[in-house]
């Protein structure tokens, strides 16, 4: 429980920088765009960017909200740039990437929370680059519908939210979110659109156990949710929640297996999974 615990072995990450991690690497370095894989240091930034799959993060580097795990800062947001989503597109075509998750600061600041932002977006990228799968991980626009449609209605192939923790830590890691609106939302996008793979993922690592860890997923399987990733929680600095417990790789195996008896009909489980952590291999065999 100690913060200053060193880190177990199998959270240590061999760095290894392939030819396409290089190429992206300078070539981000030209640029004024923001990845959350740099950004929030990704332990599997070598990883992804070798296969070409990269996260952006839009709407601004400013957070309307503080969740207790989360390093980007909190603070009043600048205005909405309508110029965001061409520069997006073009990176994502500079950049050659096959996979491409969308992301946000979460702007309970503006009425439709930045959705028409994120659904230009999608479309930019797509007359731009029609190759790349796209994938949007975004807020929960304080449980407006017509946000969630905006976005639904631009076809990402995946629309993510990430539920990161069970109810009863909602107080503490995730104040200003709520556990039932989450759901809701990720159960509205099915409905609205069937074709779209909806996505979720936990935290594990914050104190909580493993029946309530199961709860949770069956609560994502009630919701009809598709895809599941569970990674451990890492402290970013001494100001963010503590870990609680390192989980053994052997243990996410098993969580995984649980999961998979569920029904979801992708499973990523392990210590360094993120929600981005093999997008691609998550897009449905059809495009
Ligand atoms: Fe980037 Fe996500 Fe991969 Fe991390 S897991 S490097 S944030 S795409
Ligand atoms: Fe971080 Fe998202 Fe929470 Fe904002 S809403 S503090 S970006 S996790």
């Amino acid at each position: 429980k100690a913060p200053s615990q060193p880190l177990p072995p199998w959270l240590k990450v061999r760095l290894t920088q392939g030819k396409n991690y290089v190429d992206l690497k300078n070539l981000m370095r030209s640029q004024t765009l923001h990845t959350v894989c740099e950004e929030a240091l990704c332990p599997n930034i070598y990883e992804c960017w070798e296969s070409r799959t990269a996260t952006f993060l839009i709407l601004g580097d400013i957070c309307t909200r503080n969740c207790g795990f989360c390093a980007v800062t909190t603070g009043r947001p600048t205005g909405l740039d309508w110029e965001e989503p061409l520069r997006v597109a073009q990176s994502v075509e500079d950049m050659g990437l096959k996979h491409v998750v969308i992301t946000s600061v979460t702007r309970d600041d503006v009425p439709d929370g930045g959705s028409a932002i994120f659904a230009e977006t999608i479309r930019a990228i797509r007359r731009r680059v029609p190759t790349c799968t796209i994938e949007v991980l975004t807020p929960d626009f304080l449980g407006n519908w017509d946000a969630l449609i905006t976005v639904a209605d631009a076809h990402p192939e995946i629309f993510n939210h990430n539920t990161e923790t069970v109810p009863r830590l909602y107080r503490h890691v995730r104040p200003k979110a709520k556990y039932e609106r989450s759901m809701e939302f990720l159960r509205r996008v099915k409905l609205h659109d069937p074709s779209i793979v909806t996505k979720s993922g936990i935290m594990v690592g914050l104190g909580e156990t493993r029946e309530e860890i199961h709860q949770v997923f069956e609560d994502l399987r009630a919701n009809l949710v598709d895809v599941l990733t569970v990674g451990q929680y890492l402290r970013p600095d001494a100001k963010h929640l503590p870990v609680e417990r390192y989980y053994p790789p052997e243990e996410f195996a098993e969580i995984k297996e649980e999961a998979l008896a569920l029904g979801f009909s992708h499973v990523e489980s392990g210590p360094l999974v993120r929600s981005s952590y093999h997008a691609a291999s998550q897009v449905p065999e059809v495009r």
